[in-house]
């Protein structure tokens, strides 16, 4: 995949993304630089799968010096156009402490909380997708009946909360508290959140939450796999260089090289 693979992402050619997508970098500042670069590519593809259209959905990077702190897009900027100079960095309560405009405030509510329940989780995403956000609809937990829902065997949640507008921090800290240690958690009749250790796991796993969601909604008589083949599988597929995987390949699928830069 090398010859394919564009320049301007993080170089995990090399090994698969088995070493993680944050290693080798030797300052604060360069991998601030490239967590900026990341999330302004995840808007994109985002924004290049049509999602976020309505103005739903939001993903942010805690910032790798201000560990309070996380990149958000500013307010009002299609993702599908998003540059670096629409990041901004949102503190403590919500203040924006860096780059100008003002912040969907639904953002912080839904992603701070996670931030701070989670401190090794770099990356929350979350928006309206056409399938996870019907299936979050019947307020239930995945099936394995794909290869890509083992990658969530008892590694989601449900959150069974009734605020589909989330609108203050308590209800995030709940969303937080539901999600626990897992990868993904499904907001009812809302839509799906995952967090991931840098940012480009955390889009891998929405991407393949997202199939995982179609194959519900499509196949509502599929016939699930056992539980011992899930686990199976859940070990390579589970694993955070299936989701680098995934973000690269729908990166350089969906997206020019040098998009970003
Ligand atoms: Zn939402």
């Amino acid at each position: 995949m090398t010859s394919t693979y564009p320049a301007w992402l993080s170089g995990l050619e090399s090994d698969g993304g088995a070493a993680g997508a944050e290693s080798g970098f030797a300052s604060v500042e360069e991998l601030r630089a490239h967590r900026k670069r990341m999330l302004v590519t995840s808007y994109r593809l985002f924004g290049a799968f049509g999602w976020g259209s309505l103005g739903d959905g939001h993903i942010t990077a805690r910032d790798p010096g201000r560990t309070d702190a996380m990149w958000l897009i500013r307010h009002g900027v299609p993702f599908h156009r998003t540059t670096l100079d629409d990041l901004v960095l949102v503190g403590p309560e919500g203040r924006v402490e860096e780059g100008g405009g003002s912040i969907n405030m639904t953002a912080y509510y839904i992603h701070a909380p996670i931030h701070e329940a989670r401190p090794e989780a770099v990356a929350v995403a979350h928006t309206h997708t056409p399938y996870a956000t019907p299936w979050a609809a019947n307020v239930e937990g995945f099936r394995m009946i794909c290869q890509e829902a083992t990658a969530f065997f008892e590694d989601h949640e449900v959150y069974e909360g009734e605020e589909v507008q989330v609108s203050d921090f308590d209800t995030g800290k709940k969303i937080a508290a539901t999600l626990g240690d897992a990868k993904a958690v499904l907001l009812r009749n809302h839509g799906p959140v995952t967090v991931g250790a840098s940012v480009e796991e955390a889009i891998g796993w929405f991407l393949m939450l997202e199939r995982v969601a179609e194959v519900h909604v499509k196949a509502p008589d599929a016939r699930p796999i056992s539980d011992e083949a899930a686990a199976i599988a859940a070990r390579e597929i589970g694993h955070a260089s299936s989701a680098l995987y995934a973000f690269e390949y729908a990166a350089a699928s969906k997206l020019p090289a040098g998009a970003v830069e």
